[in-house]
């Protein structure tokens, strides 16, 4: 068989493998146990599925690729231990994960896409455009990745690192059955977030699925045209548009939205910003996570001051919103979306 067409073993759900295992006339409780050498054992070959006869190891090589991410560069803060990890996948693109320990558990921040093709102005992520959609098991790498590499259980996934998850929907909604199904890692839905930029038709087909995870919206402004400047997607779907997606999610899951907000100095982070933020998202289910921005030396935005932020929080608390400032997570290494992989690639 051609390399290429070959299926993408760890991309499989156990239903699926099962049918592949009768198709080779094998049978069916091998898909269980290559699943869990897969999924629960998290191997990174074949060679280490010790109860797997070598025989159908060689046909596994034939008919299947299997993934496996290398960690080019790993990082640790000596602030609080967040972990920051460069993989390459296997045809030379690169993505970047972290790790960060919070009270509640470990969380690990995984990338949905090699590069992106939002072109949000203030991200690293968006300045190389898309190179390619990741698969579903290479979602799951990162995370399998990090777990060995760190020894650590991982209780929370946010699909917060580069490229835009409801751009590679299919991929992303296979990965999500993958890594919440019991046979596998197990993590349940509700410790699952998803950020999207705000494709309103995705939010909406997400919503008809209902799951239990939490849908974040990078909202960054409170006007049109105000967002248009920031965000290149607020051409194509407007606040009005993105708020009625949001109180059909809401509806149709019961699950709260999320609403990110990366405070930017003297460009939304006043007090009429968030004012109009109060009226804009008045009536829906949320919380606002404020996010200092991130400055990335290829744009001249310049992060809010502390004062500002917590004035901003306040303002939002006196309108009867709920928000929070995000801690900022290892700080002294590449800190924000996309820079680690971005320092790489201009090396
Ligand atoms: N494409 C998705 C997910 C990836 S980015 C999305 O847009 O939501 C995750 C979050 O980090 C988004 O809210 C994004 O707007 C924000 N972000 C990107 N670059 C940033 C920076 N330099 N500083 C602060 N937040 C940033």
């Amino acid at each position: 068989m051609e390399a290429e067409d070959r299926k993408d073993i760890k991309s499989l759900t156990l239903e699926e493998l099962k049918e592949e295992m009768t198709g080779l006339l094998e049978k069916p409780f091998r898909a269980v146990q290559l699943y869990e050498w897969m999924h629960k054992k998290l191997v990174r070959d074949y060679e280490e599925m010790r109860n797997i006869p070598v025989s159908l190891r060689e046909k596994c090589k034939e008919y299947y690729s299997f993934t496996a991410l290398k960690a080019v560069e790993v990082q640790e803060s000596k602030i609080d231990g967040t972990k920051k990890y460069l993989f390459a996948l296997a045809d030379g693109n690169m993505v970047e994960s972290v790790l960060m320990h919070y009270k509640h558990g470990n969380c690990v921040c995984i990338s949905s896409q090699a590069g992106c093709r939002m072109g949000c102005k203030f991200c690293a992520s968006a300045l190389g455009g898309l190179k390619r959609n990741l698969l579903p098991s290479e979602m799951l790498d990162q995370i399998y990745a990090i777990m060995l590499e760190s020894g650590e259980r991982v209780s929370n996934v946010v699909v917060m690192g580069t490229g835009e998850p409801l751009d590679n929907y299919e991929n992303l909604l296979r990965f999500i059955t993958l890594l919440t199904d019991e046979n596998g890692l197990h993590i349940s839905q509700r410790n699952l977030t998803v950020s999207t930029c705000g494709i309103v038709p995705k939010m909406r087909e997400l919503a008809q699925n209902k799951l239990q995870i939490t849908l974040a919206l990078s909202l960054h402004a409170a006007t049109d045209e105000k967002r248009r400047e920031l965000m290149p997607i607020a051409n194509t779907y407007s606040l009005a548009q993105l708020m009625e997606a949001c109180s059909f999610y809401f509806a149709q899951t019961g699950r709260r939205i999320t609403f990110e907000y990366s405070l930017v100095r003297n460009i939304n982070d006043t007090e009429k910003d968030a004012m109009q933020l109060s009226e804009l998202i008045r009536g829906q289910n949320c919380h606002v996570n404020l996010i200092p921005v991130n400055p990335i030396k290829e744009r001249s935005y310049v992060q809010s001051d502390k004062q500002a932020v917590e004035a901003f929080r306040d303002r939002l608390k006196k309108q009867g919103i709920t928000a929070t400032i995000r801690r900022e997570m290892g700080r002294d290494i590449d800190g924000a979306c996309g820079q680690l992989r971005r320092r790489f690639l201009a090396e």
